[in-house]
């Protein structure tokens, strides 16, 4: 278990988040401050977010004003179960049939909103996104505040999105008062979204850990694959708003070379290979290598990523050039996020 109220230590050295744990008084506290409209960071399997009572519009306002995310993306709107989403969305066959098999667990379902959601949630768009996360110590939280939680990731918008405590300290710790510790995200990132739109063919948003594959197969139907990414102009008119070419990015510049290949890296520059192994950078100078996995398994590179990421990005790297996933369902999620944090502005 995580030390109990740890101070966190965030990059700017000013006033700092406490760390809680979920032991009941611990938990008391949070969910009345969830209640009274403030903030929490959560962890969940996929990835931390920033949680606000998502009846309360000055509330969710209030996470975009911490992340700096434009009102013009929505939120994913965490309940304990199924029962609690259906006062939020209408719930199809193929909902309930996904809900049944997939919840709790790294499944967003895209649904028809009910009117007690607050426009700010679902940036004004009549459906709202719903999951209900697996994480214990998120659903300890959830039972205990009684309300649904609206959480994006617990990142400033667009950079990399935080899989421990520490992470969310580092970035948000000044501006947030409680952090609930639920130890590192066991997946690594963020939630496959898909949506369902009354008579239309079920279609994944965002790639993740579940597979079109895995949900087509539970849907007893085919699941189309996301739509071309938006450009940021672009951001409003489209079915799934945040999801930029740069998103998930580190501040050093990123390249992605081919699984297997040797990259053109010099002195003073990063090579992230997908698993353990003696390869060097190649090229000029000898770069400084760093591995996703001893496996090469995808889902402990998934796990791994953003947090070695984070680590390069305040390593002094001139540019980290990062090997891509070899093509699986789970590796062609990870190519996802690899070249959107690649995509340069
Ligand atoms: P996150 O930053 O992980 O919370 O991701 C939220 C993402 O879910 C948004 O950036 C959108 O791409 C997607 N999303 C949320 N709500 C909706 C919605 N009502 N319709 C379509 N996509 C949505
Ligand atoms: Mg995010």
């Amino acid at each position: 278990m995580p030390d109990r109220n740890r101070q966190a230590t965030p990059a700017s050295g000013n006033r700092v988040a406490s760390f809680c744990t979920d032991s009941p008084p611990d938990l008391a506290k949070l969910a009345a401050m969830l209640r009274a409209g403030g903030l929490v960071a959560i962890p969940t399997e996929t990835v931390y977010g920033l949680a606000a009572n998502a009846l309360d519009e000055a509330a969710c306002r209030r996470i975009f004003d911490v992340k700096g995310r434009p009102l013009l993306d929505p939120l994913i709107v965490h309940v304990p179960d199924h029962a609690a989403g259906e006062r939020l969305a209408r719930f199809d066959a193929r909902a309930l049939r996904l809900a049944a098999v997939f919840w709790p667990g790294p499944l967003t379902m895209v649904l028809p909103k009910r009117d007690v959601v607050p426009a700010i949630v679902t940036a004004g768009k009549a459906t709202v996104a719903l999951r209900s996360p697996a994480h214990p110590a998120a659903r300890r939280l959830l039972a205990a505040a009684g309300i649904p939680l609206a959480a994006p990731s617990a990142n400033p918008f667009g950079y990399i999105s935080p899989t421990t405590a520490q992470h969310v300290a580092e970035s948000l710790g000044d501006r947030i008062p409680f952090i609930l510790d639920g130890g590192p995200c066991s997946i690594g990132i963020e939630s496959t979204i898909i949506a369902l739109a009354p008579g239309r063919t079920a279609r994944i948003l965002r790639p993740g850990s579940l597979s079109r594959n895995d949900l087509a197969k539970a849907l007893g139907e085919p699941v189309e694959e996301a739509p071309p990414d938006p450009s940021p102009a672009a951001m409003g008119a489209v079915e799934a708003p945040g999801m930029l070419a740069r998103h998930y990015s580190p501040a050093t510049p990123a390249a992605l070379f081919d699984y297997g290949e040797v990259p053109a890296a010099h002195a003073g520059e990063a090579v992230v290979l997908q698993r353990r192994a003696e390869r060097a950078g190649g090229g000029g100078d000898p770069a400084a290598v760093f591995w996703l996995s001893e496996s090469g398994d995808p889902a402990e590179v998934a796990r791994n990523l953003y947090a070695l990421l984070r680590r390069l990005d305040a390593g002094g790297f001139a540019r980290i050039h990062i090997e891509r996933a070899q093509p699986s369902p789970l590796g062609d999620s990870i190519n996802d996020r690899l070249c959107r944090a690649a995509t340069a502005d």
